[in-house]
């Protein structure tokens, strides 16, 4: 007598982000990916958004393990978070490169027993009423897995991110002859992917970008910034490669370039040839024909190395006219206006920047319809449980799945928080269990449920700054003192010294913002939000509350 498969999902469902599934059998529990979410811009101050995992806080004796279908943030960036709380004795399992990315961020937060276990495709593990097994997919990071869990009831598959490429970078295209056992053996349940359910055809192969990238290094003259995702280890090979074949060399920029890049050369899935990096430190003295920089910044996030550049704020790169920004990335949804300030700062400077609006220097790390139904015909599963996408995405796979053949009936359009239930008899969905969001200020982790109760807590704890400056509407400078209103703030007796150098922060970020051109009040006053929170927190070591008024005279 087989017992019930319950599936929840605790995060990617309805949304782009932070996914996270709970599988569970004979009350034992694996969980798929541990993901994050990064915040939209009406959370003001919350740094990541995590799963809320509530669910799993009186059932932690219940894991047998946490398994991590590849090493992008969505699917990984939650768990020091989740081991933090559950118990670093739970075992984590991956292919090797996602539990090297596993590993340097679980040391970050200090969390130095966790067991990491590598996994390769094709071995099987047995954890508890599971059998696990990884089979290897194409994806836009090396090493990504789908994910097999086979119980007494038959094999589910979570897809984790995919695409069939066929002539990938490293000549390893994705395991159909896997898949399509699964399916001749019979699968129970698919949970596929769902990014890319609104694009119809197939994706662009990945080794199409690299001839266009050289396309584009050939007609420049000065120096070229590439800027993609640190963690597309393949993209960055090909900006090497396009480099060596214009004789440029490459310089590495950016925290996460240079850790990705080491991670993924120790492990073999980036070469250079000999003597072709260039430190940071020469970067300036180099002839600006013969160099390539590939940069963090993509997304145009705020402490990036490329919009630090478009900031002329870099320590080691100053781009001036003549230079060509390359952006082999597309924004992220909800990224857009940050990508397009970036954009026009380097406008701005006189720089040239090329998008893949001007020639295809991208391509997407996930299948479209054409490759989604193929998935569904290798595998043909008997029921389907679209993930990894809003409604609309979610929805439009379930419409693949039909007109593949799949009933109706057969096809779970989810959310998150809503198991589904799988027995002898069928599948249904069952009660919704406890699911949300949980915020990340910094380093500390609550369960806040909205930004309200944050800010309650924040003022309760460490007070308000309120600072009011007032600028020339004509050119922005500064034209009185900056004027500080604090209450609660929990000084030691040393209030007078930290208001006279707030002001000067004030003053100083005032000016800089003027000679950047940069008169709109609200970023403005974000940029004093990000300067005076970063200097009250340096001299305090607290993060009282800082809202900047900024009044145009
Ligand atoms: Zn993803
Ligand atoms: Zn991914």
């Amino acid at each position: 007598m087989s017992g019930t498969l319950r599936v929840l999902p605790l995060g990617g469902l309805g949304e782009i982000g932070k996914n996270m599934t709970v599988v569970e059998y004979d009350d034992r529990i694996v969980v798929v990916d541990t993901g994050l979410r990064f915040p939209t811009a009406d959370m003001m101050g919350i740094d990541l958004v995590l799963p809320d995992f509530a669910y799993l806080r009186e059932r932690a004796d219940d894991i047998e393990g946490i398994v991590i279908t590849h090493g992008h943030e969505d699917h990984i960036g939650a768990l020091p978070f989740v081991l933090r709380e559950l118990g670093q004795d739970i075992p984590v399992f991956g292919r090797p490169l996602t539990m090297a990315m596993a590993r340097s961020k679980l040391d970050e937060h200090k969390l130095r027993e966790v067991e990491l276990e590598d996994l390769d495709p094709g071995d099987k593990l047995e954890i508890g009423p599971f059998d696990l097994e990884l089979i290897h997919m194409t994806h836009s990071i090396p090493d990504a897995a789908a994910v097999a869990l086979t119980t007494d009831l038959g094999t589910m598959l979570v897809t984790g991110d995919y695409k069939f490429d066929q002539t990938p970078v490293d000549g390893q295209p994705g395991d159909v002859t896997r898949l399509a056992e699964l399916g001749r053996e019979g699968l129970l349940l698919l949970c596929g992917d769902s990014t890319n359910a609104d694009r119809s055809g197939w994706s662009p192969t990945e080794s199409a970008v690299g001839p266009k990238l050289e396309e584009v290094f050939s007609r420049c003259k000065g120096r070229i910034v590439v800027t993609s995702f640190a963690s597309n280890i393949h993209r960055v090979q090909q900006v090497v490669d396009a480099a060596a074949a214009c004789g440029r060399k490459v310089a590495l920029v950016g925290r996460s370039m240079r850790k990705n890049v080491n991670i993924g050369r120790s492990l073999g899935h980036i070469t250079f040839p000999e003597g072709m990096l260039v430190q940071a430190r020469e970067i300036q003295d180099f002839p600006d024909d013969k160099l390539v920089i590939c940069s963090t910044g993509s997304q145009g996030e705020p402490l990036s190395a490329l919009r630090r550049m478009a900031h002329r704020d870099h320590p080691q790169v100053e781009l001036h006219a003549g230079d060509t920004v390359v952006f082999s990335a597309t924004p992220i949804p909800g990224n857009e206006r940050a990508v397009n300030e970036t954009v026009d700062r380097l406008f701005h400077i006189g720089c040239d920047v090329v998008t893949t609006r001007d020639a295809p220097i991208h391509a997407s790390g996930h299948g479209y319809v054409e490759e989604m139904k193929l998935m569904l015909n290798l595998v043909k599963p008997r029921y389907v449980m679209p993930f990894h996408g809003d409604f609309k995405r979610i929805r439009l796979h379930g419409q693949l799945a039909e007109a593949v053949g799949i009933s109706r009936e057969s096809v779970f359009r989810g959310m998150n928080g809503l198991p589904l239930e799988i027995d002898e008899k069928g599948a249904r969905f069952a009660e919704a269990e406890h699911s949300g969001m949980i915020f990340v200020d910094g380093v500390d982790i609550g369960d806040v449920t909205d930004v309200a109760l944050r800010d309650r807590r924040m003022l309760s704890a460490d007070g308000i700054f309120v600072v009011v400056a007032t600028v020339s509407a004509q050119d922005g400078t500064s034209v009185a003192e900056p004027e500080v209103i604090f209450r609660g703030v929990p000084f030691r007796d040393e209030a007078d010294r930290v208001l006279d150098e707030i002001r000067d922060t004030v003053e100083a970020s005032l000016s800089r913002a003027a000679k950047d051109e940069i008169r709109e009040i609200d970023l403005l006053q974000e940029i004093l939000h990000t300067d005076l929170a970063g200097f009250v927190y340096d001299r305090l070591k607290r993060r009282p509350m800082v809202l900047p008024v900024v009044v145009e005279v």
